[in-house]
């Protein structure tokens, strides 16, 4: 059994609101864990606290409670100082790289950066280094010498990735790192990733809104609905049986590869958006949506996430069968949008 990259453990992050109006819950409790080479996706739509969640393991924000482990060291305190030790460790790629691009350096500056800061080369060697990384990821070696708004957004993402596997970190953190690019390059940086995956063979957290990106990328995924998984389960077991409600209606607008399975599927679109993590409803948070919810066991209980299958399928549903099958929801597949 390998040993776990990551593992976090009940994590918190909640925000005060000024002058004492309420508490944003972002994330409320959250488990996971990454092993040697794996890439987990974790998923939820806008508002569910997948980006904090990858902001507080990184820690651009502070956990409020909670602990990640890093190949085994608790990391949730180290001091900001001794952070700089970690991060050679673990790093993130972002939504927009524009923004964390400094656009007054040069390409090939951006991506030796990090290099020279954990005195990983220098001279002649840093340039070999860096014409390396431009190589494996796409871009022209003269590419080192142009600026960031010279580039289209599919480059500077390359960029980025290069930046952020110089120190050949044990684990990447993407958060959404196609969602802001044009459908045309999605699949290409999508496929340059999972190459690069494969090659270097380091962990990988990979954040998006829905389940189309994750199904070709990554190994096992997570569900994330206001601040909480909702489930947890290898791709192809989500993929094949989803056992929670709030995947299901997320995977009945995914179009999978296998018309077979295609054929069986029915569009559930839900009603409303997502509510407010200030004030999360009671119960299964998701029962104010839920086109299945059985009142009042679902708005006075709130689910656990436990293991459905035996086989490390989590889910936390009331209605999940005993013998570990989803809810019936063949009376949820009306599509009644907002
Ligand atoms: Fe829906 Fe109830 Fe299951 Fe929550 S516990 S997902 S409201 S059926």
């Amino acid at each position: 059994m390998s040993e776990n990259v990551l593992e976090v453990r009940r994590l918190k992050k909640h925000f005060a609101l000024s002058g004492g109006r309420g508490t944003v819950y972002a994330v409320d409790g959250v488990d996971l864990t990454i092993g040697q080479g794996e890439v987990v996706g974790l998923v939820g739509e806008s508002g569910s606290g997948k980006s904090t969640v990858g902001k507080c393991i990184v820690r651009l924000l502070e956990p409020t409670e909670g602990t990640v482990r890093l190949r085994g060291r608790d990391i949730t305190n180290v001091p900001r100082r001794k952070l700089r030790i970690v991060r050679r460790e673990m790093q993130m790629v972002f939504q927009d790289p524009y923004s964390t691009l400094n656009p007054r350096m040069a390409i090939g500056d951006i991506v030796a950066e990090p290099l020279r800061m954990h005195k990983l080369a220098r001279g002649r060697d840093l340039d070999r280094k860096v014409d390396d990384l431009l190589d494996k990821v796409g871009l022209a070696r003269d590419m080192r010498y142009r600026f960031p708004h010279e580039l289209s957004g599919g480059q500077r993402q390359r960029v980025g990735l290069a930046r952020s596997l110089s120190v050949e970190p044990s684990l990447l953190v993407a958060d959404e790192p196609v969602s802001a690019l044009d459908v045309s390059v999605q699949a290409s940086v999508l496929n340059l990733l999972m190459d690069l995956q494969r090659d270097m063979g380091f962990s990988c957290l990979f954040i998006a809104h829905d389940l189309a990106t994750v199904q070709f990328l990554c190994n096992r995924v997570a569900v994330m609905y206001l601040g909480r998984i909702v489930e947890e389960a290898r791709k192809e077991e989500m993929f094949r049986v989803p056992k929670h409600p709030y995947t299901g209606s997320l995977l009945s607008a995914v179009v999978l590869p296998d018309p077979k399975l295609q054929r069986t599927r029915e569009r559930i679109v839900l009603r409303g958006d997502i509510p407010s993590p200030i004030n999360p409803p009671s119960g299964c948070t998701f029962h104010t949506r839920c086109p299945v919810a059985e009142l009042p066991l679902c708005s006075d209980k709130v689910p656990a996430l436990v293991d459905v299958t035996g086989e490390s399928h989590l889910a936390s549903c009331h209605l999940i069968k005993p013998d570990g099958n989803p809810p019936d929801m063949s009376l949820a597949t009306v599509t009644t949008s907002s």
